[in-house]
Formats: structure tokens, sequence, C-alpha cells
């Protein structure tokens, strides 16, 4: 690598840093978005400058491949998939850290001293290790989140001890790895791990819940982090090195601030879901269903005072944010207060309703997070619960059966009115039943949540 490349890099390792930086507020995330791409552009332009003969020829070849399908890819997906293909792009990462690492031992290098190769020879094993694991573990995530597989657990009896089997046949066939005077024994134990650290993924993923899938998304994208680190190592290439640990800190800085916020254990979610019963469905909710209108939402509204809007999944399905942005602007003209409360794992994606207010031009300081709003649901006249469902169910409180027992909620029933508008009484995605539609001052405005909000604008407007 010479100077010009070591520059580039290093400038690349800043602008990655920016780009966390930015990304950590809504009001500077483009930028901070904006800082990546410079970064990435910068680090991959380096990576080509520094690649000799035919290599240099088959690196253009893949990075426009590469870019091309991306970039479609990017285009063509909806918002609402998006948790998706972040799960695959992080399968992708690890399966290439998974190749990598074989095709590094295959080459044969060959270190200058017996404990350098062992160094070298530890970095190809961790590299796969980590890597395969978060491949399947991704595959089976994006599953989940397609809704292929079911988001329910698979507890398997003695699946923690069959974990620890598993890890430890992984330990041992390193130490033979490491130890293989000979290439073609070390490969046979290489492949061996691999097949074990992909039905660890596998399980691992498998046994976490519905509710938890956006701390094990996090997770995995962290554990991407580690395998481009362990290849970096193995590469000797600095700038892997720290973008690896950049993606592999925050993410595992991400999961622990959504382990807290759903009051779950990291260690528990780490270790696939350790330490958690398997939960019944809940018990079934009592009460009346109270359907309402548009008109009589549109009075409740125009009468209020205090208004607290919550969205969730459906309001990003619906794409109704716009139309939300605007409601919110009229009744804010007619002197009501309007304010909005976000729960952290609201929608898919962490930050999910942030990115869609903010992209519908909701004014930030109105943007509240969870535990800034909870306590002000009891001076609140009208709570507007747009298609959000497990972020405002009453049962995670009240119902120690409840698959999401333990996890706060927004909560939105101690608000004078609740209108829950939704298009039925189906569950939300940890598929559980919600009391909250049941109680006496919630009212259900039922129908998709666009058309349901575009005629509640329709209303306001001609009061
Ligand atoms: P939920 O999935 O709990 O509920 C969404 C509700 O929206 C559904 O009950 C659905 O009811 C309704 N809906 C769907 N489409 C529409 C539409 N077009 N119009 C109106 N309503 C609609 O979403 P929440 O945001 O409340 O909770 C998020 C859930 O997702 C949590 O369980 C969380 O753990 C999980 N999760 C979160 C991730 C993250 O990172 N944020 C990642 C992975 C999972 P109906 O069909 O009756 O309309």
């Amino acid at each position: 690598m010479n100077g010009i490349g070591n520059m580039a890099w290093l400038g690349a390792a800043t602008l990655f840093i920016l780009s966390l930086r930015g990304l950590s507020h809504p009001a500077s995330a483009r930028r901070g978005n904006l800082y990546g791409v410079l970064g990435m552009g910068l680090a991959v332009l380096a990576t080509l400058l520094v690649t000799a003969g035919a290599g240099l020829q088959i690196a253009l070849i893949a990075a426009v491949a590469g870019g091309g399908i991306g970039a479609t890819l990017a285009k063509r997906v909806e918002m609402t998939q998006m948790p998706q293909l972040v799960a695959v792009l992080h399968s992708f990462v690890g399966l290439a850290a998974t190749l990598i690492s074989i095709a590094n031992y295959m080459s044969g290098t060959v270190a200058a001293n017996p404990v350098e190769q062992a160094i070298h020879d530890t970095e190809i094993y961790v590299g796969a290790f980590i890597g395969t694991v978060t491949f399947s573990g991704s595959i089976v995530a994006f599953l989940k989140l397609q809704g292929t597989l079911s988001g329910k657990p698979l507890v398997l009896p003695a699946r923690h001890l069959l974990n620890a089997v598993v890890l430890a046949a992984c330990i041992a066939l390193g130490y033979r790895f490491v130890s293989s005077p000979a290439a073609g024994d070390g490969l046979y134990a290489l492949l061996v791990m691999c097949v074990l650290a992909a039905a660890l993924g596998v399980h691992l993923v498998m046994a976490i819940g519905g509710a938890d899938m956006p701390v094990v998304v996090s997770m995995l994208n962290s554990y991407s982090g580690w395998a481009a680190a362990a290849t970096g190592f193995m590469l000797d290439n600095d700038l892997l090195v720290t973008t690896g640990a950049l993606v592999g800190s925050s993410g595992a800085i991400l999961s622990y601030i959504m382990c807290r916020a759903m009051n779950r254990s990291f260690v528990s979610v780490i270790l696939g879901g350790f330490g958690t019963v398997a939960a019944t469905s809940g018990a079934a909710p009592e009460g009346e269903v109270v359907a309402t209108t548009v008109d009589e939402v549109g009075a409740l509204l125009r009468d209020a005072s205090e208004v607290v809007i919550v969205p969730g999944y459906g309001m990003a399905v619906a794409q109704a944010q716009g139309t939300i942005s605007e409601i919110t602007r009229r009744l804010r003209s007619l002197g009501i207060r309007v304010r909005f409360g976000i729960h952290p794992v609201a929608g898919r994606l962490p930050g999910h309703m942030n990115v869609l207010l903010a992209e519908a031009k909701v004014p930030y300081d109105i943007v509240l997070e969870m535990d800034e709003i909870n306590e002000d649901f009891t001076n609140t006249d009208v709570v507007l619960v747009i298609g959000a469902n497990d972020i405002v169910n009453p049962g995670a409180q009240e119902d120690a059966s409840s698959p999401i027992a333990g996890m706060p909620v927004l909560e939105v029933w101690k608000a004078r009115t609740v209108v829950v508008s939704k298009r039925s009484m189906a569950t939300g995605y940890a598929g559980v039943d919600n009391p909250l539609f049941y109680k006496d001052n919630t009212r259900m405005l039922f129908g998709d949540a666009k058309g349901s909000v575009d005629a509640l604008l329709r209303h306001i407007e001609a009061a």
C-alpha cells in the first residue's frame, strides 16, 4: 500500500466516523448519509487504484456489476421492505467474510514464523465463523421479516445445551485447524466448522420471537461488522479493520439501546433468547369493540386542546405520513397542541417512523420519544393511533403470559379518548391480541390508514 492509498483510506475512515455522527440526529442524517457515500466511494476508488494487474479488471467488473445490482434493488424496494433488504445485505457481508477466509486459506499464504502463521490461521477461522453465523442468521431474519417463516420463536428442547455443544465443537475444530500441519486437514476442519456455524446461526435467530426481531436485526448488523474486521486483520487491510470495528461497535450499541428500550436482557438475546420461556398467546381480551366514523373523529379533534399522534407500521404501509403532516399543520393553526409519540421499535426499522415523519416535514420538536411522552397521556384529550398495534398494547404491562410481557409500551389508554386507525381486528407483528381495542375509551376507525386520514383532512378543512 503506497502513501496515497494510505491517505485515501484514512480519509475514508474519517468520513465513516463523521457519517455515524451525522446519523445520530434526524436533522443531520442526510449529511451523515452523504459522508458515508463519499467515504465508501473513496475506499472503493483507493482499493481499485492499489489493485494492480489482472486483478484490477476483475475488481472493476465486480464493482460495476455489484454496484448496478445494488442501485437497482435499492431503487425498487418499498420503504416497508427496507428491513428485509438490510437483512439480505448483512447476509452478503457474512458470506463475503466466509468466502474470503476460505479463499485466503486455500491460497496457502505462508507466514514468516509459526507464531505469525497461527495468528493468521486464527484470523481466517474467526472470520469464517462470524461470517457464516451472520450469513445464515441473516437469511432466517430475512425470511421472518418477509413473513415466509413464522415470527413465533422455535423452542427446541435443551436448545441452550445444543448451542453450547455446537460452539464447543467449533472451538475444537478451530484448535485442529490452527494446529494442523497439512493444508488438506485444515480445510476439512474449516468446512465442517462452517456447516456447524450455519446451523448455529439458523438456530439462534429461529429461537427469537417476533417482537424481539428489531434487536436481532441490529445484532446481525453488529456481527457483520465484526466479520468484516476479522477479514481486515486476515488481509492486513487497516480500512476494513476500522470500518468493521465501527459497524460492529455501533451495531452493538444500537442492540444494547434497543434491548434496554424493550426491557430485554442483551446477553439473553445474543444467546438466542436465553432465559425466555415459551410464552402462551396471552389471555383473550374482554370488553366491546366500538367502531367510529371520520365525522366523529373530526369533531373530537376540533374540540381537543391536547392531541398525540402515535404512528406505527400501518402508517408506513399506507404511506399516510404526508396527510398526517397536513392534519397536524391544520390542527396547530387552530391552536391545538399536537405532538407525536414514537416507540423505539415502531415500524420495521430503528428510526422508521422518524424518517417517514421527517420526509413529510413534520417539525422535529413535536416528535417525542416514548420516555418523553408517556407521562403526558393522562393530560391528553385525543390520541390518534395510526396503524400501530404492538407498541400500544397494554397486555405488555397487564398480562404476564403475553409474548410481549415486560416490553415498555406507549400508555395511550390513559388519555381521554383513543382513536385507532387500522383495517381490521388483525394482530400486529408479534401476533398477540390487543386489549386496547376493547377499552371503554377506545374508538376503532376501520379502513386503510391513508383513506381514513385523507377523509379526516377533508373533514377538518371543510369545518
Ligand atoms: P404492528 O406490526 O404491531 O402493527 C401494525 C398494524 O398496522 C397492524 O395491526 C395492521 O392491522 C395495521 N395496518 C397494516 N396495514 C395498514 C394499512 N394500510 N392501514 C391501516 N392499518 C394498517 O406495528 P407496530 O409499529 O405497532 O409495532 C412494530 C412491531 O414490529 C413490533 O412488534 C416490533 O417488535 C416489530 N419489529 C420492529 C422492528 C424495528 O426495528 N422497528 C424490526 C422488526 C420487527 P390491520 O391489518 O388490521 O390493518
